[in-house]
């Protein structure tokens, strides 16, 4: 039986855990619970207007996406936690039908997408009737993830397969057989790190001599409480900056915020609330219908690479160091498929290594070693 430590309990260090064989490995988790980002996370599940040019990003976030279906068999996440609810894409009346054309010819490689419709202006107030009448796209297949409510219940299948959970803050010493990691004044030892740190992988690399292209972004959104049925709304796609993500019992999401110079701040701020309720604003019917309802802040640190794209993979070549970071905006929709495919890889030790080619450029592409010290 070899030991795996896992530093980083978001959507992809846990999805990991749980996928692990535990036959073969004692896993334990380490999780600060500062700035995570799944938990603060809107919860959008629909990559496939996107226009990024990145092909490899593409078909992570393609694949990532179809994943959801295996996802919610086997840990039966009920629509609490994942919702195939649709997405609702509000453009310039004239963008709507190109965008329909791309959703169908996207389509033909992701049938996940599902039913694509040009919705009329009565059709949109139908399906969410905090809009403004205006004609929109609408995709049957987007769903919304509650990365919160999906931690939680992933916890509780992971501990029942004898995942150990250790809360504080952890560090690296060194490699001597074994790593060698620090928490709580505690040292903990392993065969095999997975560094699922978001932004802090950088941090817990720069010990051991290694420099990593990851970079923390800051975003806020606001939370309302509202009086409204939205079990089935759908999400609302703006080109901006102001999405909105109905959940079950009345609550809804704006967001998000991406703010490149805060670091790793973590202050809601009034400039944020005004940004948002700015940008959503010429799109509902009447505003004040949702902004007079109880309003919260979340906020949360995002992982960003100079690319804009993640890695995920063998740091050290030699099958014990691992570091997957650098998901950005849509972490939800690639985080459970790459925790998957790294445990997949675990679960096939021995056989040939694993191939993450399609979906990202090597990690020595983001993770270099700058100076010599143990792996
Ligand atoms: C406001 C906001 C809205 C978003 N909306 C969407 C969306 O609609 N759709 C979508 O697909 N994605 C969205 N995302 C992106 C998505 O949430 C992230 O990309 C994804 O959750 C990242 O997951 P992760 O597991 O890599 O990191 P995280 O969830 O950030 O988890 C990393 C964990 O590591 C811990 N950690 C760090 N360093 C240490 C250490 N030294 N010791 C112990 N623990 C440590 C942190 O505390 C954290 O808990 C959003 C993100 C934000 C912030």
């Amino acid at each position: 039986m070899k030991t795996i430590t896992i530093i980083g309990g978001g959507i992809i260090g846990m999805t990991l855990a749980v996928y692990l064989d535990p036959t073969q490995y004692e896993v334990t988790v380490v999780d600060q619970h500062i700035g995570q980002a799944t938990s603060a996370s809107a919860g959008i599940i629909s990559p496939w207007l996107s226009k990024r040019r990145n092909k490899k990003w593409y078909h992570l976030a393609q694949d990532g996406a179809a994943f959801f279906e295996k996802l919610v068999k086997d840990f039966a996440l009920d629509r609490r936690i994942y919702a195939p609810s649709g997405t609702l894409i509000l453009r310039p009346e004239e963008e709507l039908l190109a965008l329909a054309a791309l959703a169908e010819s996207r389509k033909k490689a992701a049938p996940e997408i599902g039913e694509i419709q040009l919705l009329n202006r009565t059709q949109t107030k139908q399906a969410l009737p905090l809009l403004k009448a205006r004609p929109t796209l609408f995709i049957s297949g987007g769903g919304r993830l509650d990365g919160r409510a999906y931690l939680l219940h992933i916890r509780e299948i992971a501990k029942q397969r004898n995942v150990q959970f250790i809360e504080g803050k952890a560090m690296i010493q060194k490699y001597s057989g074994s790593w060698d990691v620090l928490v709580n004044g505690q040292s903990l030892h392993s065969d095999i790190l997975c560094l699922t740190a978001g932004p802090g992988v950088h941090g817990l690399l720069a010990p051991l001599g290694y420099q990593v292209d990851v970079r923390p972004q800051k975003g806020q959104l606001l939370s309302f409480a509202t009086p409204f049925k939205t079990d089935d709304w759908p999400v609302a796609m703006l080109a901006g900056e102001g999405d909105l993500i109905p959940f079950a019992n009345g609550n809804i999401l704006l967001g998000a915020t991406h703010e490149n110079d805060a670091k790793w701040d973590l202050t809601p701020t009034q400039a944020a609330k005004q940004q948002l309720m700015t940008g959503i604003h010429d799109f509902l019917e009447e505003p004040n219908l949702l902004y007079q309802t109880p309003l919260s802040f979340r906020v949360g640190t995002r992982a960003y690479t100079s690319d804009f794209a993640p890695f995920f993979g063998d740091v050290s070549g030699q099958g014990i160091l691992y570091a997957a970071s650098g998901l950005g905006s849509s972490g939800l929709t690639t985080g459970p498929y790459i925790g998957y495919l790294l445990a997949s890889s675990f679960n096939q030790s021995g056989q040939q290594r694993a191939d993450f080619s399609q979906y990202s450029k090597p990690v020595s592409d983001y993770v270099r070693k700058i100076s010599p010290s143990s792996h």
